[in-house]
């Protein structure tokens, strides 16, 4: 269930006074923390829109972010099915884990995850200096490059098909991953956006 202000008191705080909240980046789905949350902490969270815990360290409020800037910006809370966890989907500013990796739980990341991962380092990079990035060279050049880019690796990704090469597949598919994730970007529109046209057809 979605929570909003109207219906925070579904989380059944009688049951526990800390609920346990699980912080998962909302474009790539990796998982970035876990923390407790009370009551004061999910208002002040829907209320600054930035993920707020009850810290047991310091028994305290605790905006993750408060010194480190590295704040997570809350797009949707979710609670479970009999309302004793929550699930917070937000933005992250910077790395989540106080030891500087992007996720408290380090190298625990889904396969598919890491697309979305490399959208967003296409997206840093592309202002980048052309002689320092292959992907900013890219946005440098003709939208048409990009284009035709897509066209040779999908014929290459096919003709590795045909031979049945396997180790040729993999590398020619992620060459056109890579080349569809920066022509996608470089029309004004994004992966996300082709996963909705693939969502809405599942309906
Ligand atoms: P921050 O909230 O990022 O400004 O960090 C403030 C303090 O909270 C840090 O010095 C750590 O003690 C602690 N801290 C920050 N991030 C985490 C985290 N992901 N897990 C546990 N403790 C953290
Ligand atoms: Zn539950
Ligand atoms: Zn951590
Ligand atoms: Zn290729």
């Amino acid at each position: 269930m979605l929570i909003n202000t109207s219906n925070i008191n579904e989380i059944d705080f009688e049951k526990s006074e800390l609920m346990p909240a699980i912080v998962q980046d909302k474009n790539t789905g990796v998982i970035l923390m876990q923390g407790f949350m009370n009551f004061a902490a999910l208002e002040k969270t829907l209320d600054c829109g930035k993920v707020t815990f009850f810290s047991r360290s310091k028994q305290r409020l605790w905006t993750k972010g408060e010194s480190s800037k590295n704040y997570l910006n809350v797009k949707e809370i979710h609670t479970d099915c009999d309302f004793d966890s929550i699930l917070i989907l937000a933005t992250p500013d910077g790395p989540t884990c106080h030891l500087g990796s992007q996720s408290c739980f380090e190298n625990a990341k889904p396969d598919l995850a890491f697309l979305a991962q490399l959208n967003q380092v296409i997206s840093n990079r592309k202002n980048d200096d052309p002689n320092d990035s292959y992907t900013a060279s890219l946005f440098a050049k003709d939208i048409s490059r990009s284009a035709q880019k897509v066209g040779e690796e999908g014929v290459e990704v096919a003709l590795a098909a045909v031979k049945q090469d396997i180790e040729e597949l993999k590398n020619e598919s992620a060459d056109l991953l890579y080349h569809l994730l920066v022509l996608l970007q470089r029309s004004e529109t994004d992966i996300s956006d082709v996963i909705k046209v693939l969502q809405q057809r599942h309906k």
